[in-house]
């Protein structure tokens, strides 16, 4: 029976393709012009007008693919955050490389599932790649691995979820993956600093520890975790009962971007019988700096290391990858599926070390950004930006409206308004303020800065990531801050 159905311009074709090509052209036309007429951070639409718009619009009867296209790109990308705006300065939100970009062209159309072989033949293998270029780079020796992930939240996530199955195994060859929690599981504790991402907390929850298990060791004045606490910590737990199993150093702290003493942190954990995971999610792409790889000594050593693409790696979201330094712990994640990653499979399927099953083909937008830009280059762009990042913190400090907080550690800048703004506004005003200049700095589309909390305090951020920035652009930025504070003042 030889159906004729009206579909195929809904789809991609192999041969003839003119719904495809037009539709694509199109996008790309849009897109080449928002950036080139773009001149605000954001388009300043009211945030009320915004929903309002959105939810008017009506499923119920559809349109030709062209005039989505047309008023997605009015309503929805016109409205975005532009990323590469020089004001567009506040989260670990990237400006993303165009080898990254059209990186994802092959990703969306190709659409390879990389869980296993026969869905990505060429894919597994690129990301293979990329995984053993990872561990050669964090010299975590040979019998490392790792595996793509969405990012830190996830990395982080399984680096504890491995630590916690192979310190049951170790305490009484206690099998999570088939039994369940160990009857001390109310016991089992993982240590990290005050400043730690808040991801160790939502990961013991999910992990069935409860955010409780999680002992926050305080940091010394460079935000990083203090040593001598750390030990003495770990003591305390031993001699109350209590099993702590991993210890969390940070390489790169999403605030201050402090760096823990790495070094000191795994041989603490090793010596505890406890497992070492390293979240690197801001930091760890350091390694390839000529200038600061030093500040990373004795990531080598940790058992597990959480890497974000989507950051200082300047990738497209998502992109992340979890390492690992002894691959036979990812058997506590292997399951057999009959359709899938069948016992004895020649070759190699993904699924078996990933926590997702359906998996995006993230890793070729790495393997493309090394051809095309390459370690070194990169490298550059982050000796660079901490230098960049100093100076921007020399402007505020000669400033007199202006106080900041500490001396940067990677590219953030915390800073607050000055005493001199302050005038006779009580505490709970000048935080105000701090909050309303953010407010209207954001929905007039002048600049997307950061606020944040140091030591109870509400403080301001700068998060420097584009390495096409200049003193310049924070000259103008400055002056706008100014700008507006005093508005905000005079209205008052
Ligand atoms: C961003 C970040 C995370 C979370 O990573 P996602 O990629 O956002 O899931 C974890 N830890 C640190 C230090 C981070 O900066």
């Amino acid at each position: 029976m030889s159906q004729i159905n009206h579909w195929q311009h809904y789809f991609p074709q192999l041969g003839e393709n003119q719904a495809f090509e037009q539709a694509t052209q199109q996008t790309q036309n849009a897109i080449n012009n928002l950036f080139k007429n773009a001149d605000k951070a954001y388009s300043g639409l009211e945030p009320a007008l915004l929903k309002e718009q959105i939810n008017a619009i009506d499923f119920s009867q559809s349109t030709p693919l062209q005039e989505v296209i047309d008023n997605t790109n009015e309503l929805i990308a016109k409205n975005s955050i532009l990323v590469q705006h020089p004001h567009t300065i506040a989260h670990l939100h990237t400006p993303p490389l165009i080898a990254s970009v059209v990186a994802e062209q092959f990703i969306a159309s190709l659409n390879q599932s990389m869980d296993s072989w026969d869905q990505a033949p060429a894919a597994t293998f690129v990301e293979q790649k990329m995984v053993d270029w990872l561990c050669e780079t964090y010299q975590l020796g040979e019998h490392s691995d790792g595996v793509f992930t969405s990012g830190g939240t996830q990395s982080n996530l399984m680096g504890l979820l491995l630590a916690r199955d192979w310190f049951a195994y170790q305490q009484s060859q206690h099998d999570v993956q088939q039994d369940g929690l160990p009857d001390y599981a109310q016991k089992m504790r993982i240590i990290c600093s005050d400043k730690s991402h808040f991801t160790v907390q939502k990961s013991a929850s999910l992990m069935g520890l409860g955010e409780r298990s999680v002992v926050l060791v305080k940091t010394n004045v460079q935000g990083q975790i203090d040593i001598n606490e750390l030990q003495l910590t770990i003591d305390a737990l031993k001699a109350q009962d209590l099993l702590p199993f991993a210890v969390v150093a940070m390489a790169g702290t999403t605030d201050h971007g402090a760096i823990d003493d790495l070094q000191a942190v795994v041989d603490i954990a090793r010596n505890a019988g406890c497992w070492s995971h390293v979240d690197g999610a801001y930091g760890a792409a350091l390694q390839l700096s000529t200038q600061h790889k030093d500040r990373l000594k004795g990531i080598e050593s940790a058992d597990s290391v959480s890497v974000d693409f989507h950051k200082l790696f300047y990738q497209t979201i998502s992109c992340g990858a979890l390492l690992i330094k002894n691959k036979a712990n990812f058997n506590t994640l292997l399951h057999h599926a009959d359709y899938l990653n069948r016992e004895g499979d020649e070759l190699p399927n993904l699924v078996d070390k990933s926590i997702a099953t359906t998996k995006r083909f993230d890793a070729l937008k790495m393997f493309m950004t090394l051809k095309a830009v390459g370690e070194e280059k990169l490298g550059e762009f982050y000796d660079y930006l901490l230098a960049l990042t100093q100076q921007v913190a020399n402007k505020i400090s000669e400033n007199q409206y202006f106080e900041l907080c500490c001396t940067p550690l990677l590219s953030t800048v915390l800073f607050r308004l000055s005493p001199l703004v302050k005038g006779d506004l009580s505490e709970i005003e000048f935080n105000q303020l701090h909050q309303q200049l953010r407010l209207t700095l954001l929905t007039s589309g002048e600049a997307v800065i950061a606020e944040t909390k140091v030591d109870g305090k509400l403080v301001l951020k700068f998060t420097l990531l584009n390495p096409c920035l200049t003193l310049n652009d924070f000259d103008t930025l400055l002056d706008k801050i100014e700008h507006s504070t005093k508005a905000l003042i005079n209205k008052k």
